[in-house]
């Protein structure tokens, strides 16, 4: 059976076939069709099948590996709790509808007694997020102010009358007593299991778990409160709940089951039940004010007003200790404004809202001009007093909703809300940067502040508020860079911008490094050439290899600049090297071809390093020899006139015309490194190389295989005919010191 409930729509449909019977159960018990005796028969036959359906539905979740091992072991003590209560369901219809027998105590309420202690005991084993000690006790505590109330509201419904009532014996006493004290088990139980910190709220089902509970405990409650009246008779209207409770118990069982092992964790602390044991403790005095009201003023009144009084006064003030404890945790200390806790929290529930047409929310980026000054010459507590004027001024200007934070240092930001248009953003910044000009008074001193900003209006649904905040950030960048003093609005643009202007600050600022891979030849590893790699040391995402960043140099042009810094330092670096033969290759960007001034670059270049033209080589792309016009093919020549040697790079990946390769001053191809990777499996990767090296054969080129990585590759590409290569199998990129340290080597040998 349990195996034909894990196909989902077998539960599925019981869940549904449940629903069905409790409205059907509900219209007859209305309906009254078929008068009382027919009534009570539908209402007890129906808890019957529920009662199966949640019972296999727990065990379901007590086996399935789905579940967290400790929401298993949980849910096994839950499964028991509920077969009684199908045993307990069972034997209350055969005692009822076929033996007609009263007795009380009977069977059925023994099995139903046993329910309370196991699903108490099931619920607080449910796990909860709580790792700290001093939470649990906190947790502890409030349940228990719950349980208290709910103990009040218990002893003056049940045991209080119960100790009271006459003509029962003792074990109907103590029995009748019993099922309410199971109750309050349940409600604490309940409380704990609900005020644990969920995130972002009491998953589905604890929420039902809590909502049957409730309906159960209700249910009961007025059952004892009727037995203790004159005695329950089957069909009553308590029965309405048991049951509602019941399918509760089915659909909670059923949605534990579909939960995903692990929701996705979200912040959020605040939880609304929270409220549960002040409300729990607000009732039990109107309870007792209601009771106590005929009582004698001297003593009882006054001294119950009082208690009721003082426990209020009490809570107010631990609400307010509570309210104190969050200010703190998110308040910036010096300033007061909202700190980057909340600025976060904040920012990932503006990012959450959906965009609402002519509705604009905005996240502003506020940095200083020249804060660092004031603080260098005027010391500390002149910045302290700067960064309170700047808070006062941003205070002053935002509305009620919107927020101001500070990020940290001289750094604010401004949360928007509900603008009507992109420019009212604008309009606030223009304010902003007003308010921030005003000097501020610090002793004798009068000190002049002034800022940039940053604005992104959201208009992409998917960014994170992190994102929002980076964008900002690129705003607040290009702020600064137009002069500083002003906003900018962020535009996608501007990413671009931002890293070129890094990369060419980068060039201008020799934060490039060039790396050199020997290029050798294939049969016997001599050192043939050395082939110039840039790499980038970025100062705060460390070493990056061209993939990185060319593609952007390439677009944005700063691949010219670059291009010539890396040619540069190749022929200083070789230049200083034991002299030979070994030639030195230097990549040249389609960009850099296309400059009018390209052989007056490389021709100062060799002069300023004196290194000789007959040993370097320029690596051009496929995608230059495709169309090349008359001026480039000059520029070309005038580059081999000077005794430069020109090599196709990945060659195979474009569209070379073979007339064109012709008609070009090449002297050496390079076989693309995805042909060689496959040279071995691939029959096709195979062909290219061969007909590369029988082109290069029939044009009298070098042909150069790259990406040489196994003995096997290398071995293949011999057996072509193909002479020369590089590739990790020989050497990887080196860094300067290293490859002049193999050529001393090599040289000495
Ligand atoms: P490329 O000119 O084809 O350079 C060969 C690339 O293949 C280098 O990558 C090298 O590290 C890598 N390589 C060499 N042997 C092997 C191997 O056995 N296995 C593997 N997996 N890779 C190997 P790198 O240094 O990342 O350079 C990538 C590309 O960036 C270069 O391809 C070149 O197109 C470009 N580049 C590098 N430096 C410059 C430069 O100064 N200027 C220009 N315009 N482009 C450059
Ligand atoms: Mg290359
Ligand atoms: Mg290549």
């Amino acid at each position: 059976m349990l195996t034909w409930f894990r196909t989902g729509r077998a539960a599925a449909a019981s869940v549904l076939a449940c629903a069905v019977l409790l409205v059907v159960q509900q219209a007859w018990y209305f309906g009254e069709w078929g008068g009382a005796a027919v009534s009570t028969f539908v209402t007890d036959a129906s808890y019957v099948p529920q009662a199966l359906v949640f019972t296999v539905l727990a065990a379901r979740v007590a086996v399935s590996r789905r579940q967290e091992p400790r929401t298993r072991r949980a849910w096994q003590v839950i499964t028991v709790a509920f077969a009684c209560q199908l045993v307990a369901h069972c034997s209350w219809f055969v005692q009822s509808q076929i033996l007609h027998s009263t007795g009380y105590p009977s069977t059925a309420d023994y099995w139903f007694l046993l329910f309370s202690p196991f699903m108490f005991a099931g619920l607080l084993m449910l796990p909860g997020q709580y790792r700290r000690r001093r939470d649990r006790q906190k947790l502890a505590l409030d349940a228990l102010i719950v349980g208290a109330g709910g103990f009040i509201a218990i002893w003056y419904l049940l045991l209080g009358p119960i100790l009271n009532a006459p003509g029962m014996t003792s074990w109907e006493r103590s029995f009748t007593a019993a099922l309410p004290i199971g109750d309050l088990l349940l409600v604490l139980a309940m409380s704990t299991a609900l005020l644990r910190r969920h995130q972002p709220e009491a998953p589905a089902p604890i929420r039902l778990l809590a909502g049957a509970i409730a309906l159960t405990v209700t249910a009961d409650v007025s059952y004892s409160w009727i037995q203790l009246h004159g005695g329950f008779t089957g069909g009553s209207w308590p029965d309405l709940l048991w049951l509602a409770g019941c399918f509760l118990l089915v659909v909670a069982a059923d949605q534990q089951y579909r939960r995903p092992r692990h929701p996705a964790p979200r912040r959020q602390d605040r939880n609304a039940v929270a409220i549960f044991p002040y409300v729990a403790s607000v009732a039990a005095y109107l309870l007792l004010a209601e009771r106590s009201s005929h009582l004698p003023l001297n003593p009882y009144g006054g001294m119950i007003l009082g208690s009721a009084v003082l426990t209020l006064l009490v809570m107010a003030r631990q609400l307010h200790a509570l309210r104190d404890n969050r200010e703190m945790a998110v308040t910036d200390g010096l300033t007061g404004l909202a700190n980057r806790t909340l600025v976060g929290e904040r920012l990932e529930q503006l990012a959450a809202q959906p965009i609402r047409p002519g509705r604009h929310a905005a996240v502003m980026l506020i940095d200083l001009d020249r804060f660092k000054p004031v603080n260098d010459t005027f010391g500390h507590e002149a910045g302290d007093a700067v960064l309170i004027a700047a808070a006062d001024a941003l205070r002053g200007v935002i509305r009620a909703g919107d927020l101001a934070g500070r990020l940290g240092g001289d750094e604010f930001t401004v949360l928007l809300q509900d603008l009507p248009s992109r420019e009212a953003a604008g309009a606030v910044a223009t304010r902003l940067l007003e308010a921030l000009r005003t000097p501020v008074i610090f002793g004798e001193h009068v000190l002049m502040v002034e800022a940039s900003i940053g604005v992104v209006v959201r208009d992409d649904p998917a960014a994170s508020g992190e994102t929002l905040l980076q964008q900002a950030d690129t705003a607040l960048y290009a702020a600064k860079r137009a002069g500083r003093g002003r906003f900018e609005y962020y535009s996608t643009v501007m990413d671009t911008k931002a890293r070129e202007a890094e990369l060419r600050h980068a060039v201008a600022h020799d934060e490039l490094v060039v790396h050199f891979q020997p290029i050798v030849a294939l049969a016997t590893g001599e050192l043939r050439a050395v082939e110039a790699l840039v790499r980038w040391n970025h100062p705060v995402r460390g070493l990056l290899g061209p993939g990185e960043f060319i593609d952007l140099a390439e677009e944005t042009g700063a691949v010219v600049p670059l291009g010539a810094w890396v040619l540069r330092a190749a022929c200083r670096e070789v230049s200083g090297w034991p002299a030979g033969s070994l030639r030195l290759s230097v990549n040249l960007s389609p960009k850099q071809v296309a400059q009018a001034d390209l052989v007056e670059t490389v021709e100062t270049i060799l002069a300023e390093t004196g290194f000789p033209a007959d040993r370097l080589t320029l690596e051009i792309t496929e995608s230059v020899i495709l169309q090349p016009d008359p001026l480039i093919i000059g520029r070309l020549e005038a580059l081999r006139d000077l005794g430069i040697q020109l090599a196709v790079d990945d060659f195979g990946t474009g569209y070379s015309a073979l007339s064109y390769l012709r008609r070009l001053p090449v002297t050496t191809l390079k076989i693309d490194r995805s042909f060689v990777t496959g040279i071995a499996d691939d029959a096709e990767a195979r062909s290219v190389c061969e007909a590369v090296v029988h082109l290069g054969d029939a044009f009298r080129m070098t042909v150069v295989a790259e990406g040489i990585e196994t003995a096997d590759q290398a071995a293949a590409l011999i057996d072509m005919g193909c002479t020369v290569g590089q590739g990790f199998l020989f050497h990887r990129p080196l860094p300067p010191g290293d490859a002049e340290a193999l050529v001393r080597g090599l040289e000495h040998v």
